[in-house]
């Protein structure tokens, strides 16, 4: 951004593309580094005049195909006049400086080879992808670094990239009739979809058909909708959510997100999985709203899936504060909470006139020391109910505090993992025990923490029994 500011390193060059064709280029020498200088200029279709007393064969075959002008032997200064661009290519250095001299008198850009010094001008080492142009400069005090990293530029550029180039220009005319945001956002598409695949390949026909289908997209604006899932049973979720689902043309799901829900989903969607696990970050939560963004703003409608509600421990806010910060339209649909949808499913009142008149959410998330940062003295209450998620990992360490903050260690406790889907299992115990029968159990799966004296009602409420629950260490205990 303060590319121009005095603190910048200041550029010895200042990089451009020049246009020659037709354009008179004086060559002084008629060797092989001459000839190596008029390939090039040839290429860029310039009109070359050679000075040398003798031309190297290939540059006579170019000069009987009347390709270039041998205009003397010798070389004076009036040879520059009227020219773009001079190169001094003798094995002679004080011709080449004479030469350059010169050329400066004619304010004439001026190349000398091998001697930077004296040139006003350097040419780069090229990858050639025609049209697509890369030059490599070190500024001259390094050039074979320079032919390195153009090799390397080589190996990671497809040959085929000019065709993808070209077919774009030619589509240029067609994307002029959108807005200036609309057509970046119509070549992003393009380019990150399976057009520039297509172009690459050399089908033009496909190509073509991708590029009407950009344009479509980019003429119309992206929209996503933050939509929570729900715990797992896939009839949790809402009407709503399911036309959202059937709208979407690309989906971002994490991995509470079950496969039975996903089948919901419109079956061309796109399919990103973002990953999340406990200690799996497969895309950081900076990325995803980085994506979410860029889709958006290609115009496409984007469902973004999480489990449960994506307003409780889901990050959906940071997620659409980004989103409206962009002005990218989105809407938020609830979903039913792990604790709302463990607690039915496991027959557990979260709230009950004898037991429970208030519930608290928190999170057991722990610090990466290892420490949870909560405030005991208002979770260990009589009266309230605890709902902890993310707790599995520190529940010795809350059932342990939760005693030393004042709740008595027969208070009832109860793990709940998956709710709610056909895996589901029940652990329930007291403060002092759940701990101990959860790592029996061997709990693994996404699991939810309930504390309070609403647990017991599970005796007298339970009603949701999957298959194999007797044996998946379902206890009454
Ligand atoms: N936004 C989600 C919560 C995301 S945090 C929601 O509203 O439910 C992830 C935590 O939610 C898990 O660690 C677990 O504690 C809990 N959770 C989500 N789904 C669950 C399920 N089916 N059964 C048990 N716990 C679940």
């Amino acid at each position: 951004m303060d590319d121009y500011t005095a603190e910048a390193t200041p550029w010895p060059y200042f990089p451009v593309f020049l246009k020659l064709a037709g354009g008179r280029v004086l060559v002084v020498g008629g060797g092989e580094v001459a000839l190596r200088k008029v390939r090039l200029l040839l290429r860029a279709q310039a009109h070359v005049e050679i000075v040398a007393r003798e031309l190297h064969p290939e540059l006579k075959d170019l000069h009987a195909q009347g390709r270039l002008y041998h205009i003397g032997q010798s070389f004076n200064g009036e040879q520059c006049a009227g020219t773009r661009l001079v190169i001094a290519a003798t094995d002679d250095r004080a011709l080449n400086r004479e030469v350059a001299a010169a050329a400066h008198d004619h304010s004439v850009p001026v190349n000398v080879v091998d001697d930077p010094e004296h040139s006003s001008f350097i040419t780069p080492a090229i990858v050639d992808r025609s049209p697509v142009m890369v030059a490599v400069s070190t500024g001259g005090s390094a050039p074979v670094l320079a032919r390195r990293l153009r090799e390397k530029i080589e190996t990671v550029l497809p040959a085929a990239y000019g065709r993808v180039a070209a077919f774009m220009g030619r589509m240029r005319r067609s994307a002029q009739a959108l807005e200036p945001a609309a057509r970046k956002r119509l070549w992003e598409q393009f380019l990150d979809g399976r057009g520039a695949e297509r172009a690459l390949l050399g089908d033009e026909a496909g190509a073509a058909r991708e590029f009407d289908r950009a344009v479509h997209r980019a003429s119309s604006v992206g929209e996503v909708y933050l939509v929570g899932a729900g715990p797992g049973d896939p009839d949790l979720i809402t009407f709503r959510a399911l036309r959202l689902m059937q709208q979407a043309d690309v989906v971002l799901y994490d991995r509470l997100v079950s496969p039975s829900i996903l089948d919901l989903v419109r079956r061309d969607a796109e399919r990103i999985f973002v990953g999340k696990g406990p200690k799996q970050h497969e895309m950081s939560q900076e990325e995803i709203n980085a994506l979410l963004v860029r889709l958006g703003k290609q115009g496409r409608r984007v469902l973004r899936l999480k489990g449960g509600d994506p307003f409780i421990f889901g990050r959906g806010g940071e997620e659409i504060d980004r989103l409206a910060a962009e002005g990218i339209p989105f809407q938020v649909v609830p979903g039913i909470t792990a604790a709302n949808g463990c607690a039915a499913y496991a027959g557990i009142p979260l709230t009950h006139r004898d037991y429970a008149q208030a519930c608290i959410f928190v999170t057991g998330h722990a610090r990466q020391d290892g420490a949870l940062e909560l405030h005991w003295d208002q979770l260990a209450r009589p009266g309230q109910t605890i709902v902890i998620y993310m707790g599995l990992g520190s529940l010795p360490q809350l059932c342990a505090r939760l005693v030393e903050h004042g709740l008595p260690g027969d208070w009832p406790a109860a793990l709940v993992e998956e709710g709610t889907s056909p895996r589901q299992r029940v652990v329930t115990g007291t403060l002092s025990d759940l701990p101990a029968k959860v790592a029996r159990a061997g709990i693994k799966g996404a699991s939810l923490v309930i504390v309070g004296e609403v647990v017991r009602l599970r005796e007298r409420l339970r009603w949701f029994e999957p298959a194999g629950a007797a044996e998946n260490g379902n206890s009454r205990a």
